[in-house]
């Protein structure tokens, strides 16, 4: 096992990830910004040490991560998600310094890192993709000329994006032609490479996912779905474990699917797989995520297994101590995201400092958090203060409880998400399970 863990992160998957090692007994090396010297996790971790310059960029400063960490003597880094976490380059950099990227391969990263890529790998291994170009466009007429054979709506995206950023539904010829420049510009600026694509437009599809496990001696296990579907702007706010919508057939026939693709690329590691599920009940895949998500908590919840320490026990070569049949879904979990953000001014985040915190409990609540009484939500980071995940053996008890809680949940001193989340825990359609990504969308009168 590792001697000593670094945390190449911040907030609450800091935390997560410095629990897990605790629990592991591996000691832990935070890294934090100025702005963020006063976090939780920074206390929380063995030893603390603060990169620069600025408030972000050492935290994707993968040389000075790295050479911290030969300095204090870890022999591991935990990317998290976001920062540095799906930087293939940066997971090379660790193995040729002979530090463990808790993570997956750097040949894994790179392929999935590129949506273009993972769609033609998906085709491969008989894996549906929603239609699409073959590959990446530049031309418009090529973009027009593939529009008008699948017909309008299409959605432009970036092949090296994510976080719902560098995506364009368009409509017609006219849109289309509008948005695949500024598109392109757009992916350049944020990713580093302007090549898009365009796939058909599914109207209203649930967004479903499957957590992928896998070790260094080849084995490969899928702990279940989790429903995403409740979004704004194609971010993800509410997740739920098991999907409401699944039949233990497709269940089954997707997490295969899921498992072939993570097979056909040798992964190991955490990942998750997504695909989008029409009206109809087909389903086609949209990306591969190598890395550990944000939403992680409803598959812990609903099946008990330990993810982060997963990751931790897989990179340092042990391998799985479960399989697939092993895995059972014991209840109904839910989280919510609560971010410092003002549902009602178009989800615009918000600064402040919190004068009062005070977390709900009790039976089936769980909060991943790193935000607490006098802390300083700055403009530099993302908006998410805390997950909470609550579990219940009912769909309508996990509501309930969700209900409970956040009406429990004490947070002033900034706009949250908490009331939005009440609304939608009372809502008739949410309450029985009648939500797509539409949802947001078509319950404007949850927002009033
Ligand atoms: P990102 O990598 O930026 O998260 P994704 O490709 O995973 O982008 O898509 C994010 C969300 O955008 C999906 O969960 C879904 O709601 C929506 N979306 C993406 N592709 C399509 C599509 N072809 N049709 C309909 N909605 C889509």
């Amino acid at each position: 096992m590792f001697k000593k863990i670094l945390v190449a992160n911040r907030g609450e998957i800091a935390m997560r990830i410095i629990r897990a090692c605790r629990e592991l007994n591996i000691p832990t090396v935070a890294i934090y910004s100025e702005a963020d010297s006063t976090g939780i996790y920074v206390k929380k971790a063995d030893e603390a040490y603060q990169v620069g310059p600025g408030p972000v960029k050492g935290f994707l400063d993968g040389p000075q991560i790295v050479a911290l960490a030969k300095r204090v003597g870890a022999d591991a880094i935990h990317p998290g998600y976001g920062f540095l976490a799906e930087n293939a380059e940066f997971a090379s950099l660790c193995q040729a310094s002979d530090l463990t990227f808790i993570g997956p391969s750097p040949q894994a990263i790179h392929l999935m890192g590129n949506k273009v890529e993972a769609r033609k790998l998906a085709e491969s291994v008989g894996v549906p993709i929603v239609p699409g170009t073959e590959g990446g466009i530049s031309d418009v007429r090529e973009g027009l000329r593939f529009a008008q054979k699948i017909g309008y709506p299409v959605i432009i995206k970036a092949s090296a994006g994510g976080g719902g950023r560098g995506l364009r539904v368009v409509r017609s010829d006219d849109e289309l032609r509008d948005q695949m420049d500024t598109c392109s510009r757009e992916a350049l600026a944020s990713f580093g490479d302007g090549s898009i694509f365009i796939e058909k437009y599914i109207e209203r599809p649930h967004h479903i996912e499957f957590q992928i496990l896998g070790d260094r001696h080849g084995n490969i296990i899928h702990l279940g779905e989790r429903d995403c579907s409740i979004q704004r702007r194609h971010q993800k706010l509410i997740e739920i474990a098991p999907s409401l919508v699944l039949t233990p057939a497709l269940r089954e026939e997707m997490g295969a699917a899921a498992a072939r693709l993570a097979k056909a690329v040798d992964y190991d590691n955490a990942g998750t797989v997504e695909f989008l599920l029409d009206q109809e009940g087909r389903y086609y895949f949209i990306e591969m995520n190598p890395r550990v998500q944000v939403e992680h908590t409803v598959t812990e919840q609903i099946t008990a297994i330990d993810i982060v320490r997963a990751q931790i026990t897989i990179a340092a070569g042990e391998p799985l101590d479960v399989t697939q049949s092993d895995v059972h879904f014991i209840a109904y979990a839910i989280q919510c995201r609560i971010n410092a953000e003002d549902p009602k001014n178009n989800f615009r985040p918000c600064t402040g400092t919190v004068t009062a915190y005070l977390s709900p409990g009790g039976i089936g609540v769980r909060i991943d958090g790193a935000v607490y009484k006098d802390y300083t939500i700055s403009p530099y980071y993302d908006p998410l203060l805390a997950k909470l995940t609550v579990r219940g053996r009912t769909w309508e008890e996990t509501v309930s409880r969700m209900h409970r809680s956040l009406e429990e949940y004490v947070l002033r001193g900034v706009k949250t998400t908490i009331p939005y989340m009440k609304a939608i825990m009372q809502d008739p359609d949410f309450r029985e399970g009648r939500f797509d990504t539409s949802y947001i969308e078509t319950h404007p009168q949850l927002l009033d």
